[in-house]
């Protein structure tokens, strides 16, 4: 599949810079806790994707807005080190980059809080202008952290070119698009973003994976942290079962999960094997701390 393409996967999503703080217990409304000292790194849901694809040694584009300041100057730099192609990122100098404040507490989980920034200025003709590229590539990855009318701008760009649309629906919405829906192929989510988007409170991930399918996504693909993922598409459902590892910090688990699918996906892996891989990049990446900086290559994965 993608010899004959520019990219094998292309990311059309956000970029933000995270400052993130260790805490002994979270502060709950109205209160002060003291944490670590302040860590920037690179991070944004889009450009975590693209991070993830292209230490794995995906040829990877991104399409995304930073700031005319020293965080868009970080991210980009951190693109170019993981070897994303960056000639698409528009540099915003009427904006600040996106940041994410986030807290990590002592058992790795995190809470975050992002401001969108530039990413909330990336639009359909941004999308329009880089119809070629969204052509050239076997895969695009798309997420939520952009404005919705430019996501779907980009799913309708890739259906009209025959390429293949992964779509982490992240932050969950309330509801997706049919169309959106269907472009999905595969739709992944993780646990709360299954419950969210297939209306069941309860139950089990399977059940949430044929619900999601039978309301348009071609194929499925639920994250379950530590427990691996699941996987559903026309050939039905596996199992994949999780790594066991010392989790120190979950953030960008998810996105390193999903661009190590899109790269597997884009060099016509089955859905189970790109899954199975992704669960071992996952894996990899809660080992270290930050969502980026914790992204293995290849050579780190073996
Ligand atoms: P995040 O929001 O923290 O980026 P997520 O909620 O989107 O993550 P998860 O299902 O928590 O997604 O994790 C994605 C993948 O990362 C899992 O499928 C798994 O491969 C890996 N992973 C996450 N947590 C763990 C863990 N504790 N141990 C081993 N692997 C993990």
């Amino acid at each position: 599949m993608g010899e004959r393409h520019m990219y094998d996967v292309l990311v059309v999503g956000s970029a933000n810079a995270d400052l993130t703080v260790r805490v002994g217990r979270r502060p709950g409304a109205g209160e002060t806790v003291l944490g670590t000292d302040l860590v920037e790194s690179a991070g944004g849901k889009g450009a975590n994707q693209a991070a993830a694809a292209a230490r794995l040694g995906g040829r990877t584009a991104l399409l995304a807005r930073v700031g005319g300041d020293a965080y868009g100057e970080l991210l980009l730099a951190a693109q170019r080190a993981a070897g994303t192609d960056v000639a698409p990122v528009i540099v915003d100098g009427a904006a600040r980059t996106g940041t994410a404040m986030i807290i990590v507490g002592p058992d790795g989980d995190n809470s975050i809080v992002v401001s969108p920034g530039a990413n909330a200025a990336l639009t359909p003709q941004d999308v329009a202008a880089a119809a070629d590229i969204i052509a050239g590539s076997a895969v695009l990855s798309l997420q939520l952290e952009i404005p919705m009318e430019t996501v779907r701008a980009a799913a309708a760009s890739a259906a009209a070119a025959g390429a293949r649309v992964v779509l982490n629906p992240s932050p969950a919405p309330e509801s997706l698009a049919p169309e959106l829906l269907a472009a999905a192929d595969p739709l992944v989510v993780n646990e709360h973003e299954a419950r969210q988007l297939s209306g069941r409170a309860d139950g089990e991930p399977g059940e949430w994976a044929h619900a999601l399918r039978g309301q348009g996504a071609r194929s499925v693909v639920i994250t379950l942290g530590g427990d691996g993922a699941l996987v559903l598409d026309a050939s039905g459902i596996g199992e994949i079962p999780g790594v066991r590892v010392e989790a120190v910090d979950t953030t960008g688990a998810g996105d390193a999960f999903t661009g190590a699918l899109a790269t597997r996906l884009a060099r016509g892996d089955g859905l189970a094997d790109a899954a199975r891989f992704a669960v071992r990049v996952g894996a990899a990446a809660v080992t270290k701390p930050g969502a980026q900086p914790s992204y293995p290559t290849l050579d780190e994965l073996a």
